[in-house]
């Protein structure tokens, strides 16, 4: 009778559906090849789940078939070998976020690069999330300070904004990018620097000058460069993405940078190619479109029930010949919010930042403006479109009628004004007082080389004689009357000192930039 009760409990426990938790799914690679492996068995593994490999390898689930999966090897890939078995995790592919990583240079699997040791966070985030919806968000309204003169008076960038760099090879895209970390210094900002695909030197060059400038301290770096696998460089942007939205869900401003997307989309075709999907335009697959719009929606500026975060994103592209047609680039173009188009002519004709305001647009930034700098960069577009109109005309010099000529004079001098040396950075106030001088035609007063130098000067000479004129520039009155009377004494007084023939004892003006 005892036997008979304990067969039947048995029978019972056989009969009483396991919890899906119980169920320790394996399976078995029946292929390897390429950092690519099939395994069957796999049956209720979903898509972008992590799984492990007895070897130790990890690799994420990329492709559903009805007999076996795909999956793509993260790393150890040397070491998976055929009937070797594979357990479900049952979770997506996680990364640390936390304070700690700030400072830190990181692998996209959440792995130290640099010599500080152990990245130690409490708190780990699957990559992929939905972006927030509308009524989470507000309007882009506060401007994210880039030190460009010529991004910040023309093409404004606000906080939450998506804005595209985009350009030939070697045209400064990698330089302004930096540029606008090195500038948020003082600012609470935290930055993030995704490297994609570039040589480890040139991202230890780049890690080197944030260094320099005191900028790593408020910086994270992701690095998958060209010696890191496809998968890892495909999930970089990614990681990045969590990582600000960590730091944007905390109600603090986040800028990212994805330099770039070209090496991106070329990591994520190569991966489909090896997946045996359909190639389309370009050999690229189908979606990758959603690829860059699942992206860069997760950008944008959280409402204060949502912490009133913001994530700024600033995605690089490489075009080939100028061609802003091509397909990544189109489609990043109408994925973002406006673009920085970066001219190989102007840059190999010495205008740098080599950045053309015929090609470039922002579609929010204007709202973000400050009202002083709205004041004196409103004239400024639409005269340099008329120089550019007549620039072609230039060589006729003295044939041309004296409207012309003024305008192709005021515009000389206000492409002059808007070079700027290799990682110089202004303050909004310091380019607001450029901008109002070019706006009073004082640098009609100068020669053109000395204009540069000048309104430097200036800058200098209004901070130490007059401060308070100076930081009621960009203050929240704007430019007063009485303000535009002060800079304007100040810099009449200013440009008798400067342009006054020096004895042969005298050096220079005693100001220095
Ligand atoms: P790639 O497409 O190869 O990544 P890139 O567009 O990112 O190139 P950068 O690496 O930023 O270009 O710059 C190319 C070169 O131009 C660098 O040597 C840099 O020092 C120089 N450069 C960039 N901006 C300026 C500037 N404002 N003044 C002087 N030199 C500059
Ligand atoms: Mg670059």
């Amino acid at each position: 009778m005892k036997e008979t009760a304990g067969v039947i409990s048995l029978i019972e426990k056989a009969l009483t559906p396991k919890a899906q938790s119980e169920i320790e799914e394996v399976g078995t690679v029946i292929g390897v090849g390429d950092g690519i492996c099939k395994v069957y068995g796999l049956t209720n593994v979903v898509f972008g789940e992590l799984v492990m490999f007895e070897s130790g390898a990890r690799g994420i689930v990329m492709d559903l078939d009805e007999d076996y999966v795909s999956i793509i090897l993260l790393d150890h890939a040397e070491e998976v070998s055929e009937q070797e078995v594979v357990h479900r995790t049952g979770n997506s592919f996680r990364v640390p976020v936390g304070d700690a990583l700030v400072g830190r240079v990181m692998s996209s699997s959440g792995e130290p690069l640099d010599a500080l040791g152990e990245i130690v966070s409490n708190e780990q985030r699957p990559i992929e999330r939905t972006a927030p919806g509308i009524i989470a968000r507000t309007p882009v309204n506060e401007p994210l300070e880039t030190g460009c003169l010529v991004i910040d008076a023309l093409i404004p960038i606000g906080k939450g904004q998506r804005e595209l760099l985009i350009g030939n090879r070697s045209t400064g895209k990698t330089t302004t990018a930096l540029n606008t970390i090195i500038n948020q210094k003082g600012k609470d900002v935290v930055c993030i620097y995704v490297s994609i695909g570039h040589k480890q030197s040139d991202t230890a060059k780049m890690i080197h000058l944030l260094q320099q400038y005191d900028a790593l301290s408020y910086t994270i770096v992701i690095d998958a460069s060209a010696k890191s696998t496809a998968l890892e460089q495909f999930l970089s942007p990614y990681v990045g993405c969590t990582i600000a939205e960590y730091f944007m869900d905390k109600g603090q401003d986040v800028l990212i940078v994805y330099d770039d997307l070209s090496n991106h989309a070329i990591a994520y075709r190569e991966l489909s190619l090896l997946l045996r999907r359909p190639p389309g335009r370009e050999a690229y697959p189908g979606d990758i479109f959603y690829i860059h719009s699942r992206l860069l929606e997760r950008a944008g500026k959280m409402n204060d029930q949502n912490g009133g975060g913001s994530m700024t994103a600033l995605p690089i592209i490489q075009t080939q010949g100028d061609d802003i047609s091509a397909y990544i680039a189109t489609n990043l173009i109408s994925i973002t919010d406006g673009q920085v188009f970066f001219d190989t002519n102007m840059f190999n004709n010495g205008i740098r930042p080599a950045i053309s305001i015929g090609l470039s647009v922002s579609r929010v930034g204007g709202a973000a403006q400050i009202k002083s700098m709205k004041k004196v960069a409103g004239q400024l577009k639409l005269e340099l479109a008329q120089f550019e109109a007549l620039s072609a005309f230039m060589q006729f010099g003295s044939e041309l009628d004296a409207t012309s000529q003024r305008a192709i004079d005021r515009g000389q001098r206000a492409v002059q004004l808007l070079k700027q040396d290799l990682h110089a950075t202004y303050s909004q106030a310091e380019e607001i007082i450029f901008l109002f001088l070019l706006q009073e035609n004082f640098f009609d007063r100068l020669d053109m080389t000395q204009i540069n130098t000048f309104s430097r000067q200036f800058v200098s000479y209004l901070l130490e004689v007059y401060p308070q004129v100076y930081h009621a520039v960009a203050g929240p009155e704007g430019l007063s009357e009485l303000i535009e009377t002060s800079v304007r004494r100040a810099a009449d007084e200013f440009i008798l000192v400067f342009t006054k023939p020096s004895t042969p004892s005298q050096q220079g003006t005693g100001y220095s930039s």
